[in-house]
């Protein structure tokens, strides 16, 4: 499963321009996924870029390579793009408030950029290791009532199409709710123009022992209004969350967070795990993105030794699909590291797993082990059904393309926008296509 040398698509910059037959095993982050590509390229301009699309026949972008599934995955017939090697544009417009982030950037990267100008992102995801074109592209989000996927920030996408062509698609745009949250289906994303805001600072502390037991929507609700970023972890051995994390943005108003305990020491969201790679906590104050992020942009967070899946329910359904998690606790905690549950505002990317719902997000942390871990995902899919669950893009699921497309109202505009800008279907993979078909 895992290949015997990673190579991730950052590691582009180090690598000679050009196109590398995969003598070299090509892995995602978590090394589950070895890509079956013929070849990769990796282009250093947007000319060459633009060449090497229109005279390929299949195509994708590997972006950090930080999904666990076969999105990236062009199939054998196709080229695996790595545009890591394109200039990192990162040019801040402190009128407009706003950001012009190339394709192959990553949030790290742009954090500090933008903060250094005196400006914010919204919002992070708990990792800054992750490219922020990849990022939009598959819905990722953080947590926070209030606060929309990462994609919400994007007001410009910049692609090179199928022939080679550049298009721009903006905020004015009719196609515009394709073109954030594409799937990678559209051409590559060469910059994204985001909103900034000004920076801000945050505290991040860590409370423990929230129990499950008598907890109603009300106190869900309450809890995870707590702070602007609010996340619960639990790994399912007893009915309840170990840890509460609340950022809160020293701009806004401290209330009292009684229903756990403040934490005696520092904690990593896995039991047991050292927290020394996560961000800081006791409240000592700090700027957006070094709180933000669960762990530190300057470590690795660990290994990639594990899986991760992620389901985004409409929020009324949350504590009755908590309840229903708990009625399989045991199964679920045999194969488990931890379970985060984050709030998502909704959005109005049609592809986004918060389109159109305010959203509460499942998030679980498997161990690296594939075969143990797909039962008890399919047992989770079955117990959550129910709730109309949409599976994060980027992460480990088995629900059927046909059930996924009844999820996704808008799915049809989505078909045809992919149709208008790729009329050969150069960027549909066997998993963009599973998810588009008629
Ligand atoms: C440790 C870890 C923590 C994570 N934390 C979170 C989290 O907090 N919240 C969350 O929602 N998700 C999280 N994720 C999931 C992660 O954000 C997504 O998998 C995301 O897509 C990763 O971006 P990437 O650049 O690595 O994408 P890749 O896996 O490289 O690609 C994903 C998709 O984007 C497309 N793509 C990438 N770049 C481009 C481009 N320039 N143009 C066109 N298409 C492109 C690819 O073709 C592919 O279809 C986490 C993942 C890991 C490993």
């Amino acid at each position: 499963m895992r290949g015997s040398t990673q190579r991730y698509a950052g590691e582009g910059r180090r690598s000679r321009e050009g196109t590398t037959g995969m003598t070299e095993t090509v892995t995602n982050w978590a090394g589950n996924i070895t890509y079956g590509a013929k070849e990769l390229h990796r282009p250093y301009s947007l000319d060459t870029l633009s060449a090497l699309v229109a005279g390929s026949a299949k195509v994708r972008v590997l972006g950090s390579g930080h999904s666990f599934n076969e999105i990236a995955e062009p199939g054998s017939d196709g080229v695996l793009l790595s545009i890591a090697g394109l200039p990192a544009v990162i040019d801040v417009d402190s009128a407009a408030r706003t950001v012009r982030v190339g394709g192959g950037v990553r949030y790290a990267e742009l954090a500090r950029a933008v903060h250094a100008q005196g400006f914010a992102l919204p919002n992070m995801a708990s990792l800054p290791h992750i490219s922020v074109a990849g990022s939009v592209a598959t819905g990722t989000h953080g947590s926070g009532v209030g606060n929309g996927p990462l994609g919400s920030a994007v007001r410009e996408v910049e692609l090179v199409v199928a022939d080679g062509s550049r298009v721009t698609i903006g905020r004015d745009d009719e196609r515009f709710g394709g073109a954030v949250t594409s799937l990678g289906a559209l051409g590559v994303v060469t910059a994204l123009t985001l909103d900034l805001e000004p920076a801000f600072q945050v505290e991040q502390h860590v409370f423990t022992e929230l129990p499950l037991e008598g907890m109603d929507f009300e106190t869900f609700s309450a809890v995870m209004s707590a702070a602007y970023s609010v996340s619960l972890f639990t790994d399912w051995r007893e009915p309840g969350f170990r840890q509460v994390w609340l950022k809160r943005r020293v701009d806004q108003p401290l209330d009292q967070f009684t229903w756990a305990a403040p934490a005696t020491e520092k904690l990593h969201p896995v039991p047991g795990m050292p927290a020394v790679n996560c961000t800081e906590q006791f409240g000592v104050p700090g700027p957006w993105h070094e709180r933000l992020p669960h762990f530190r942009a300057e470590f690795t967070p660990s290994s990639g030794a594990e899986l991760q899946s992620e389901y985004l329910l409409p929020r009324r359904y949350a504590v009755e699909a908590l309840y229903a998690i708990d009625g399989i606790r045991e199964t679920v905690a045999g194969v488990l590291q931890t379970c985060e549950v984050r709030t998502v505002a909704a959005d109005e990317q049609w592809l986004s797993p918060s389109y159109g719902r305010d959203t509460v997000a499942l998030h679980f942390t498997w161990i690296e082990d594939t075969a143990a871990v797909l039962p008890v995902v399919r047992r989770l899919e079955e117990v959550l059904d129910g709730f109309g669950p949409r599976p994060h893009w980027g992460k480990v699921f088995t629900t059927p393309g046909e059930v996924l497309r009844g999820r996704y109202p808008r799915l049809d505009d989505f078909r045809a926008l992919a149709g208008s800008l790729d009329t050969e279907a150069k960027f549909a993979n066997a998993f963009v296509r599973d998810v588009l078909a008629d």
